[in-house]
């Protein structure tokens, strides 16, 4: 079956924003204006459609990255979901990796606030072009002119203005279309389905043409066809500006604003049209790469069926209907039910059982999918988050998406013994959903230790258990996940040898332990001279160097940044054994540990503070006393934003302590930032606390 909707055709976006700028409530009206949705969804009663989740619907956030299709001017629109709290950046992030455009979401009232420049930043890296919506016209002291201003000065983009308000606050009933110059009204009592094209108010005339002579100027500059009729002083067509300003927002040269409120049903119709217009298809994006494991070459894989079937498996979720879903951004070629495909990782085929299309309120079965597609696939069970799927014959590996350590775990137990095995069951399927969620048993205290990126992460999982699998729990306080790492050189030796009648146990290893860049994880190298020790012991080795790793000399935290060689060791020809050198490589990694001058990391925090300028000195005060450091401080608006870094130890309860000395004004975003040693006082104290 040929394709229905050309790639030219296709829009893969996403809608990023500031917690409760009007996400939810957007794309709910998007969904219903596109035909996919019969009632609308509220946020506040509860049936917002994308939330699928029970708790996202009671705490109005959405979590999960879920894929929705519609249809729009006969386009097929895929909106991407990409969440809303800090905590789940790791979510973000590899939403923005497999979109091609997306929609900066502004409130019209707080414009661009920390969290809208830590988005704005990822969708920097991987080159995303953009628009922006500037929700919440309706809102009391909303302000176009001024929103479009920050995010010139914050953003350092070039906002061009596509329309401008008519009317504000209450009063607020429309926009002007600067491209059309004719005005677009909605003063109808249904849900904003109909509006009307009037012309512009006269007394909007003068700023609605200075408005439209700058979006010319700019749209002008933005392609050299345009720029030469410009000098020259032709007029422009309607055509001629959306070429200009599609250009320009492919390059990156600008940002196209619009601005609407979509709780009042208001001008989210031509947000629609404007993602047709002016965001990128699959075929305009940079071609896609990946190295060929066979040959090491790297190959590229163009927006085109007629070429390998090559996909990104950017979401996995476990289906009460059909198990296991692989949600996969195709890039190359297509690939239909009952075809074998390959995960390049593991080099294991599966057979493709179902592809499904996700709308807001149904799925659809699809027999294939083609280049520049977001579809669901049932039946690969060997497939993770971030991994290559291919055709079998053509294996290719894309950059993987990169998913941050967790800086936080906690300790977690059923309220009955009975659940013990349910418990296990949930924390498997949630960890393998969520890469940034880990699951590890302490051996000494038989505990099990949840981690993840901050304590709102963590209780989202717990409340999801109890929610979706009514599992009741016990947690302990969040504790920070310190690690170790060593500062010196050292080499040292690890014997195993039990010789006392009948078979027994010998391995000898000297290995040398080295620290390498912070960040750069631990590496195991094999440099023996001759056989000195047979090559099947290497993985033992490996292994026990592996589990010596996992707990410090310093309190028990895991190592990391550490390079372990291999240098040395002997055998014996009837005692040497898999675990022996395993053992003697354990004995040997922590016998270098203790020497190599070992230390404490613990992760520090990016953090951003807003309060009232009066309370600037509590603020940095109350960031010093969290063992904290300034970098910046500026002002915005009448609040003052604070840069600085916060060891992660020191952030708890924050929360409440900021909002205490700013009454209630203060807001503040953090993210992992680095790891750092930890100062020996504070050590010294952590080690009495174990
Ligand atoms: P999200 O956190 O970005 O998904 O934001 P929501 O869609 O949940 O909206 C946050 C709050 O703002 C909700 O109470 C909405 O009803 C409200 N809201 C959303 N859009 C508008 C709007 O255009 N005007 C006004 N006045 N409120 C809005």
């Amino acid at each position: 079956m040929p394709r229905e909707f050309p790639v030219a055709r296709v829009r893969n976006i996403g809608i990023m924003a500031h917690i409760d700028a009007g996400k939810t409530t957007t794309t709910e009206r998007i969904l219903y204006y596109t035909g996919k949705l019969y009632r609308m969804g509220e946020v506040h009663d509860g049936t917002a459609t994308m939330d699928w989740m029970p708790l996202e619907r009671e705490r109005g956030v959405t979590i999960t990255a879920a894929a929705t299709t519609c249809l729009w001017r006969d386009h097929k629109i895929n909106i991407i979901d990409t969440p809303g709290h800090v905590d789940f950046t790791a979510e973000v992030e590899r939403s923005i990796r497999v979109l091609d455009g997306c929609i900066l979401l502004l409130c019209g009232v707080g414009g661009v606030e920390p969290q809208t420049e830590t988005v704005w930043r990822q969708a920097d890296n991987y080159n995303i072009p953009r628009m922006a919506f500037v929700n919440k016209m309706d809102r009391p002291g909303a302000d176009f002119a001024r929103v479009v201003e920050m995010m010139g000065e914050r953003l350092g983009s070039r906002p061009v203005m596509l329309q401008i308000p008519i009317g504000a606050e209450n009063d607020f009933r429309g926009v002007v279309d600067l491209v059309r110059m004719r005005s677009l009204v909605y003063d109808g009592e249904d849900k904003g389905e109909k509006y009307r094209v009037a012309d512009i108010p006269a007394e909007m005339q003068e700023k609605a043409q200075a408005a439209h002579e700058q979006l010319l100027e700019a749209a002008s500059e933005c392609d050299d066809d345009l720029m030469h009729k410009y000098v020259e002083g032709q007029e422009f067509g309607v055509k001629d500006i959306q070429r200009g300003i599609r250009r320009g927002t492919l390059d990156g040269e600008i940002v196209p604003v619009l601005c609407g409120a979509a709780l009042k049903n208001m001008a989210v119709q031509p947000l629609l049209d404007a993602v047709v217009d002016y965001l990128p298809s699959p075929e305009d994006v940079a071609v896609v790469k990946g190295v060929n494991p066979d040959s090491g070459k790297e190959e590229e894989r163009p927006a085109r069926d007629d070429v390998p079937f090559t996909a990104l498996a950017f979401k996995t979720v476990a289906d009460p209907f059909v198990g296991r879903l692989s949600y996969l951004r195709v890039y190359s070629g297509q690939a239909a039910v009952g075809d074998t495909v390959c995960c390049s990782r593991t080099r294991k085929r599966e057979r493709v059982m179902k592809i499904l299309e996700m709308h807001a309120n149904k799925r659809e079965e699809r027999k294939e999918c083609f280049a520049g597609d977001i579809a669901a696939f049932a039946g690969l069970k060997l497939v993770e988050t971030g991994d290559t799927v291919t055709a079998p014959k053509h294996p290719v590996v894309l950059e993987s998406i990169r998913f941050p350590e967790p800086v936080l775990s906690q300790a977690i137990e059923p309220k009955t013994r009975a659940d013990e095995d349910k418990l296990q069951e949930t924390l498997r399927r949630l960890s393998e959903e969520d890469p940034t969620f880990k699951v590890k048993m302490n051996e000494d205290t038989g505990q099990t230790i949840i981690s993840g990126m901050g304590e709102f992460h963590l209780d989202v999982i717990v409340e999801r258990m109890m929610r979706e699998d009514k599992l009741a729990v016990h947690v302990g306080t969040p504790q920070v996940a310190y690690r170790e790492t060593i500062q010196n050189i050292v080499e040292s030796e690890g014997k195993f040898i039990r010789q006392s009648g009948g078979r027994g146990q010998y391995g000898h290893v000297r290995l040398k332990l080295e620290p390498t860049e912070r960040g750069a994880g631990n590496q195991f190298l094999s440099k023996l001279k001759g056989g000195v020790i047979p090559r099947q012991f290497i993985p033992a080795v490996k292994q026990g160097v592996q589990d010596a790793l996992e707990s410090g000399t310093v309190a028990g935290y895991p190592i990391v940044d550490m390079i372990v060689t291999l240098v040395d060791g002997s055998t014996h020809e009837v005692d040497s054994s898999d675990i022996a050198y395993r053992m003697a490589a354990s004995i040997a990694v922590h016998d270098g540990l203790v020497r190599a001058n070992p230390v404490l990391l613990e992760p520090v925090m990016a953090v951003e503070v807003i309060a009232p300028g009066e309370r600037m000195g509590e603020v940095i005060g109350s960031l010093g006393a969290r063992r904290g450091r300034v970098d910046s401080t500026e002002v915005r608006g009448n609040m003052r934003a604070v840069r600085g870094h916060v060891p992660l130890a020191g952030m708890f309860g924050y929360a409440t302590d900021l909002r205490s000395v700013t009454q209630g004004r203060g807001t503040f975003v953090m993210e992992l930032s680095h790891h750092e040693e930890v100062p020996s006082a504070v050590a010294t104290e952590l080690k009495v606390k174990q």
